[in-house]
């Protein structure tokens, strides 16, 4: 029998009565200060999160990262899960959001784990990164059942660590273990802030290197007899800014990535050092050595291999057009892209439910940087994942981070009807 308009009123209704709740269970969490390095308290937040899935109804599960490097008996890495079955197993949505937190850092004007709640914003450190999206998906989730709609599929609920670290004793730890994976879970949500009516559907690569120049030491007085080292990176600093800058910036993705600059593929210069260390006592010595540090954003198009080829093509044309460049390049991370699948029921049903619920259509776009999407779609397998969630995006690391309650509330509805689409429900 499929859900009727009036229960989805009743759904809708059970979030704005919940609203308050909702609130003091955001706030309650932002003042559990699971701040991550060095990954603090985690195992009282993952509780926190279980007694509340267990409150609503969920079957409750703590999932710790035994023998993960990460995972020490000070700063323990516990993620929680909480299974809620309906009618039957499938289809079976998974609702995820992170619960670790950047540090405050400076420039705060309120608590950072205060939860103060002032203006219709909850303040303090990961209000809208990510712990608002923790309480919207288990507040969409118990909506339904406080509205007394009978669920088909079945959802669950987790909470992870590390997410800001790479995930990996959280979201690719939970995925590694089978608990995520396409033998249990057809959709993935992760309720990341994307400013209520965007769906984020992946995001760029990342490959981090560094290249070394290697010269000659001689006297200063007569460099014409060493090889600098400087000015040999100075070489290669010249052939990215005037070839492959530009040529990365007409270079497009289809993938709408927001904000647009995102859009193009991009390198950026983390750091350079060489020759003498410029607060030391100076000698007059020719550089013989120069490292730079270089952060390049690819896109999907454009893959790794070929993103990787163009960089050692720039660096040996640089070689064999200087006399005696020497250099070395040395790959220091990498993180291919993700992109969800054209037709993904999860983008679909996001795109319905945003429309229905804020009365306008949905930005569908791919983040700029890197979140747990990456885990989901490689390990577990399951590419019907996106990030949908409250919280403005650009607030996120910030001072005075803060979630708009009435986003949370918005946002909560959203997955609740996509919750309802998506186990077969509605
Ligand atoms: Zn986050």
């Amino acid at each position: 029998m499929p859900t009727t308009a009036q229960q989805i009123d009743r759904v809708f209704a059970a979030i704005d009565a919940a609203t308050d709740e909702m609130v003091d269970f955001t706030a309650e969490m932002v003042r559990i200060p699971t701040v991550n390095p060095p990954g603090d308290a985690y195992e009282e937040c993952a509780h926190f999160i279980g007694r509340r899935l267990d409150d609503c109804g969920f079957a409750v599960e703590y999932l710790t990262a035994e023998g993960h490097a990460d995972h020490t008996p000070t700063h323990p890495r516990v993620n929680v899960v909480g299974l809620r079955e309906g009618m039957t197993k499938r289809p079976r949505v998974h609702l995820n959001g992170h619960f670790d937190v950047v540090p405050a850092g400076a420039g705060w004007t309120v608590d950072p784990f205060g939860g103060l709640v002032r203006d219709g914003r909850i303040y303090g450190r990961g209000t809208c990164d990510m712990k608002a999206g923790i309480t919207a998906a288990i507040y969409a989730a118990e909506a339904i059942r406080r509205a007394g709609v009978p669920l088909v599929g079945s959802v669950e609920v987790s909470g992870t660590v590390d997410e800001e670290s790479g995930g990996f004793a959280g979201m690719a730890w939970l995925a590694q273990q089978g608990r995520l994976s396409a033998d249990r879970t057809d959709a993935v949500i992760i309720t990341e802030p994307t400013n209520t009516d965007r769906i984020y559907t992946g995001h760029r690569g990342v490959y981090w290197f560094e290249v070394t120049t290697r010269g000659r030491i001689a006297h200063g007085c007569m460099p014409f007899l060493g090889v600098s080292a400087i000015e040999h990176m100075g070489v290669i600093l010249d052939q990215i800014r005037r070839e492959l800058m530009p040529a990365l910036g007409e270079r497009t993705t289809a993938v709408p990535v927001k904000p647009d600059g995102a859009r193009h593929a991009t390198i950026n210069i983390n750091g350079i050092a060489g020759g003498q260390p410029i607060d030391g006592i100076q000698t007059p010595c020719v550089a013989d050595l120069c490292r730079a540090v270089f952060d390049r954003r690819f896109l999907v198009e454009e893959g790794f291999d070929a993103t990787r080829g163009e960089i050692v093509e720039l660096l040996e044309r640089a070689a064999r057009e200087t006399p005696h460049l020497i250099y070395e390049l040395r790959d220091l991370m990498v993180v291919h892209p993700v992109r969800t699948p054209d037709g993904a029921s999860v983008v679909s049903s996001l795109e319905r439910s945003i429309q229905q619920v804020l009365g306008r259509p949905a930005l569908l776009a791919a983040s700029p940087g890197t979140y747990d999407h990456k885990h989901v779609d490689r390990i577990a397998g399951v590419p019907n994942c996106v990030a949908y969630g409250p919280g403005i995006l650009d607030l996120a690391h910030q001072p005075d981070e803060y979630c708009v309650i009435d986003d949370l509330v918005q946002s909560t509805k959203v997955l609740a009807l996509s919750i309802l689409e998506l186990t077969g429900t509605l």
